[in-house]
């Protein structure tokens, strides 16, 4: 249950009645929204005389419902924002990892030169295996960073796990959350205390309630800047490397109020699929595409089949465009 609790009682108060019935309080500029589990169904006691307005919800999916905000939310990156009546499709481009200085400043500056906003690179990489490449940690994050000085685009990097989140949080714009991190308690927490943009991917073998209660942890504890990220669910299949579960986008557009983005790349697991997968995405109508590209693909220290080189990542983009348009986005 949500309640929004007048502002005739203090934060302190608010926040302790709260407490008393496990619930979560945030303070918002016109009244308090409190929120239980949903298993809630009666306004509780200490509420009563106080509550402007009160949702019942038939699961965990509230904060995140659209029967609590219908229009879906508005998630503003500084330069620009996805969701509420932006209309905006942006395109997030770079490799899976960053590997060196000439490599991330090779791929940024081909990003940044195509007019993308936002740039990513894995730092941290949560890989299959010990003897794989791991990503270059802390050196990685400052050289991403750096891209962010020179040229200006907003950059995203995952968290692995919650060992090194504080740097994370500190050193880039958006934090992923990727799919084996997304049931981190300590990542979704920390994640939850900041005012940052949170772009949490669906696990493998994640439901759809789970993957909306992974993003009412950070909700509820305050951080309203959510986006859902789909990157393809372990099926039967094993020609592809995940199945991109589409159904899930649509249910996800449907019963939730936040952006969504689609990772065709990782579903795919083969270059050779992203860009149709790309272009059925975008004619969904969704809030961004993330797609791995590498400046030399076949030396990638990191899922080197799937990222595109940058003549197919360019050619790609343009063929968005007018898919774009057709269902009233813009490619960014
Ligand atoms: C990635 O984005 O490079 C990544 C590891 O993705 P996922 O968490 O979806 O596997
Ligand atoms: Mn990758």
């Amino acid at each position: 249950m949500i309640l929004h609790i007048d502002k005739t009682l203090s934060k302190e108060t608010v926040e302790q009645l709260a407490a008393k019935n496990q619930a979560f309080c945030i303070e918002e500029q016109e009244h308090f929204t409190v929120i239980t589990g949903s298993a809630v169904k009666d306004v509780p006691a200490d509420f009563e005389g106080h509550t402007l307005n009160s949702w019942v919800f038939p699961n965990d999916n509230q904060l995140a419902s659209r029967e609590y905000i219908k229009a879906t939310r508005k998630v503003d990156f500084g330069s620009f924002a996805i969701g509420g009546d932006t209309k905006n499709t942006v395109l997030i481009g770079g490799p899976c990892s960053v590997e060196s200085e000439a490599q991330i400043r090779e791929s940024a500056t081909f990003m940044a030169g195509l007019g993308l906003k936002m740039f990513r690179g894995g730092c941290y990489k949560p890989r299959t295996s010990p003897y794989s490449f791991q990503g270059l940690g802390l050196e990685g994050l400052k050289l991403l960073a750096k891209m962010r000085e020179e040229f200006g685009m907003v950059v995203i990097t995952e968290a692995r796990d919650a060992s090194h989140i504080d740097e994370i949080i500190e050193y880039t714009d958006v934090i992923q959350v990727g799919a084996k991190a997304m049931y981190d308690q300590g990542i979704l927490r920390a994640c939850a205390k900041i005012r940052k943009p949170v772009l949490i991917k669906r696990g493998f073998g994640t439901t759809l309630q789970e993957f909306v209660q992974a993003a009412e942890f950070v909700l509820s504890g305050g951080n309203p800047n959510v986006v859902l990220c789909e990157r393809g669910i372990r099926t039967f299949e094993t020609g592809t490397r995940f199945t991109l579960d589409l159904c899930g986008v649509a249910w996800l557009k449907k019963h939730t109020n936040l952006p969504i983005i689609l990772d065709p790349s990782h579903a795919m697991g083969y270059a050779y699929g992203v860009a149709d997968l790309a272009r059925a995405c975008t004619a969904m109508g969704i809030d961004g595409l993330l797609i791995e590209a590498h400046p030399n693909p076949k030396v990638a220290m990191s899922d080197a089949s799937q990222q595109l080189n940058h003549a197919e990542f360019e050619a790609l983009l343009n063929s968005l465009k007018p898919v774009a348009q057709s269902v009233g986005y813009q490619m960014i």
